[in-house]
């Protein structure tokens, strides 16, 4: 099964089939790369065949006075636009559409959904290599040469189409031709185009570097190559099997199931079975994780069990490897499709099954630009596809917990370990009162020799980089801030610089206080740099690998560092958050979590979500094998709820209350929010946008509740001020209409020149 597209595009409503005999130029509609919130009409380039044209074929338009590469996303009969007023496209790079008719729906249906410009989210799903007008020129250097149908082709099979007659003529006589050959004998592409979808002309497959990923190339038929190393997979507990038979009983229609499993309780075996029942029925599976760059052990795990059917796209591959990877997904060739967020777009004509990995991670929500959810947006995909999707997790989201409350997703549950290993215990360390050295109190320091001493590893855990969190002068208290963000800045100790964790703005460290003179600057706090030097002073003999943003910049830093760890020395694991995710150290017995406070006491409502979850998949990392796991939290406020709700039931007992709260508070997953951000050099104007908004809103949609306008959580960031509107309604239907005016409002707005705006849907952070 290929895509069959149809020639009239998407069978969305108000879209009209495309007639078969057309009088006049059929107008072609518009996806183009600007911040525009709908289409735009333009006639076919003069030369094209109409009968070739498709949605989801690139096309290069004029935009006021450039020439930009949009997306047909229709062929409609007329425009509403007056025939004076359409302008002509100049040019059709592709013979194929680019895009499957499915992908232009779910971007569509994106583009709605998020209130973002269709151009941009169509254009975004593009792998970067197909984006640009300089690799549809490529193209002309093509060379044609007759085709497999030309052979059998009658001498009168084209009397009454003599512009195709003559071209093939040509080529007849010379053999072979180029794009530029063939334009100079006056034979243009679309003649070309025409013979080449019948076969009677094919060009020379000596171009390798072009830009073609039309899904032209033949079908695998899928069972060619299944691999099914068996060999390596171990026998499925109660439990897994269970759960297995609910996913491969959910085949063939759509269905979201939440599997939510302790860490380690092999989720990722029940995945990997899944899609071995996917392969079989020679369907193609999407699995989305988090970073897949952090996370190269999962990567291995479904390369070794299906082999070369695996294709992995993420934001550390070049555009070529990124198109390859596309381009093998769009022709059958690859099965299983591992990715991060924007893997979700990707052409799948099999798709059979989706695994969305960690559901509950922020990763996948996009926060810049198009800001979309790859996961919503990947139940809205596996619903046009009719295909099951699960949503795993040992920390599922409140919005997955409340869906399987309201009976829309299943829940599965894997309530133990695989294997021989037991749930790590956890305590609490009161740090009130003590001296910390890197950050780390002694009991802790001595619980980790300890541990060295009996030959294993450990895990320390801190979620900030750098030498130290702030720079402060001891005579007269002056704090090192950036200029451009209300935020301080973070000494990093070996570059001798001070850093912007918000705008990457950098500048050297200080000699003297630039406030008073003095030279008594203090580093207070402790970030990864610090712990890992006090780390090392007191285990000399014992390696400490550091893991952050700035130690893995190298593109296999963490596949060398688990091999590393893997060796099974005893060693060190110090690191942000990044270890948080999915590893697996059999040796790791002891995690020390230096410092969570700060999470408990956010202005951000969705804070107690994250900290339990980060604390739980941190702890997760502990005795995930044989050996039994124990988990040490440092607080300073070791009575807090939270704290003590996790140590007594775990996240499940821990997110409960929590869910209830959001039902008493009205918050979400039980009422819908939107914000509308505004950022620019003026805070006035700023300001004054969403104020003006706001009223309108308020006369226009009283029933939704407009909170603001208020300062963002970071209030200025880069220079620009910042500051957002916040919209609330129990149901999402009045909240997207109140959205749709807004748009419209702000879209007309005269001081939009130099105020940005954006709407964030369904925002994960700051609200
Ligand atoms: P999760 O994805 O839930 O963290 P994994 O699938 O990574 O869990 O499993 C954790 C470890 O347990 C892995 O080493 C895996 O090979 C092993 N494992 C999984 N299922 C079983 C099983 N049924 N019996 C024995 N070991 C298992
Ligand atoms: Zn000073
Ligand atoms: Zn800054």
């Amino acid at each position: 099964m290929l895509w069959k597209i149809p020639r009239d595009g998407l069978d969305a409503p108000g879209v009209r089939a495309y007639p078969p005999r057309m009088p006049a130029d059929p107008v072609l509609r518009v996806a183009v790369p600007a911040p525009l919130r709908h289409t735009l009409d333009y006639l076919p380039p003069a030369d094209a065949d109409a009968a070739l044209l498709a949605a989801g074929m690139r096309v290069v338009v004029p935009l006021g006075a450039r020439r930009v590469l949009g997306v047909i996303v229709a062929i409609r009969a007329r425009s509403e636009l007056e025939p004076v007023k359409l302008r002509r496209a100049f040019a059709l790079p592709d013979r194929e559409p680019v895009l499957p008719a499915e992908l232009l729906r779910l971007c569509l249906f994106a583009a709605r959904y998020y209130h973002a410009p269709p151009g941009e989210v169509v254009v975004n799903t593009l792998p970067v290599a197909l984006r640009s007008l300089r690799a549809t020129g490529a193209r002309s250097t093509r060379r044609w040469r007759l085709g497999a149908a030309a052979g059998g082709l009658g001498p009168h099979a084209l009397a009454n189409a003599p512009r195709r007659a003559a071209a093939l003529e040509f080529l007849r006589q010379r053999g072979v031709a180029s794009d530029a050959e063939l334009r100079a004998a006056g034979i243009t592409s679309a003649t070309v185009r025409a013979l080449a979808a019948s076969a009677l002309v094919e060009h020379l497959p000596d171009d390798g570097s072009r830009a073609v990923v039309a899904p032209e190339l033949p079908a695998t038929g899928g069972a060619t190559s299944v691999p099914a190393s068996r060999a390596t997979a171990p026998g499925l507990n109660t439990a897994q099997q269970v759960a297995l038979d609910a996913l491969d009983a959910a085949r063939g229609a759509y269905a979201c199931l939440l599997l939510e499993g302790v860490t380690g309780s092999g989720k990722t075996e029940v995945y990997l079975r899944f899609i071995e029942c996917v392969l079989q029925a020679n369907r193609q599976a999407l699995v989305l994780v988090p970073e897949i760059g952090l996370t190269p052990q999962t990567r291995q795990r479904f390369e070794e069990r299906f082999g070369g059917v695996v294709a992995v796209l993420h934001s550390g591959l070049g555009d070529r490897e990124r198109l390859e990877a596309w381009r093998r997904a769009a022709d059958g060739s690859a099965r299983v499709l591992i990715g991060t967020r924007s893997a979700l777009f990707s052409p799948l004509p099999e798709l059979g099954a989706i695994v969305v990995d960690e559901e509950h991670d922020a990763s996948f929500k996009q926060h810049e630009g198009f800001r979309y959810s790859a996961r919503d947006l990947a139940i809205v995909r596996a619903q046009q596809r009719q295909v099951p999707i699960v949503l795993g997790s040992a920390t599922p989201s409140t919005e997955s917990l409340a869906n399987c409350a309201a009976g829309r997703f299943r829940h599965l549950l894997l309530p133990e370990r695989a294997g021989a290993a037991s749930p790590p215990s956890l305590r609490l360390l009161d740090v009130r009162g003590q001296p910390l050295d890197g950050g780390m109190c002694p009991e802790l320091t001595a619980r980790i020799g300890a541990e060295l001493a009996a030959g294993k590893q450990t895990l320390v855990f801190l979620n900030r980089r750098g030498w130290a969190p702030l720079l402060s002068c001891a005579d007269c208290g002056w704090m090192a801030e950036c200029r451009d963000c209300d935020a301080r800045l973070t000494l990093h100790r070996a570059e001798r610089q001070l850093c912007c964790h918000h705008c990457e703005r950098r500048q050297p460290v200080p000699a003297t206080c630039p406030h008073c003179r003095s030279a008594r600057l203090l580093a207070l706090g402790a970030g990864t740099e610090r712990a890992e030097h006090t780390l090392q002073r007191l285990f000399p003999s014992i390696p400490i690998l550091r893991i952050d943003r700035g130690t893995m910049q190298a593109r296999d830093a963490m596949e060398r560092l688990v091999h590393e760890v893997g060796r099974g020395e005893p060693c060190i694991l110090v690191g942000t958050q990044m270890l948080a995710k999915g590893h697996h150290f059999p040796r790791v017995t002891l995690v020390a979590i230096l410092d969570l406070d700060g999470g408990l006491f956010s202005a951000d409502f969705r804070a107690a979500e994250r900290t339990g979850q980060l604390l739980v998949q941190v702890a997760g990392r502990a005795g995930r094998a044989e050996l039994p796991g124990e988990v040490l939290v440092q607080t300073f406020h070791p009575g807090h709820p939270w704290l003590q709700r996790l140590l007594a039931g775990g996240y499940t007992a821990f997110v409960g209350p929590l869910l209830e709260e959001r039902r008493a508070r009205g918050l979400p997953p039980y009422a819908h929010l939107a914000i509308v951000g505004a950022e620019g050099r003026s805070e006035a104007a700023t300001l004054r946008l969403l104020q003006e908004l706001r009223e309108a809103l308020r006369r226009t949609h009283p029933a939704v509740e407009a909170i603001g306008p208020l300062p963002a959580t970071r209030p200025r960031r880069a220079g620009l001020h910042r500051v957002q509107l916040l919209l609330r309604h129990a149901h999402r239907a009045p909240l997207h209409a109140a959205l749709d005016a807004a748009c419209t409002q702000l879209e007309s707005h005269r001081g939009t020149g130099v105020v940005r705006w954006h709407i964030d849907v369904d925002p994960q952070d700051g609200a």
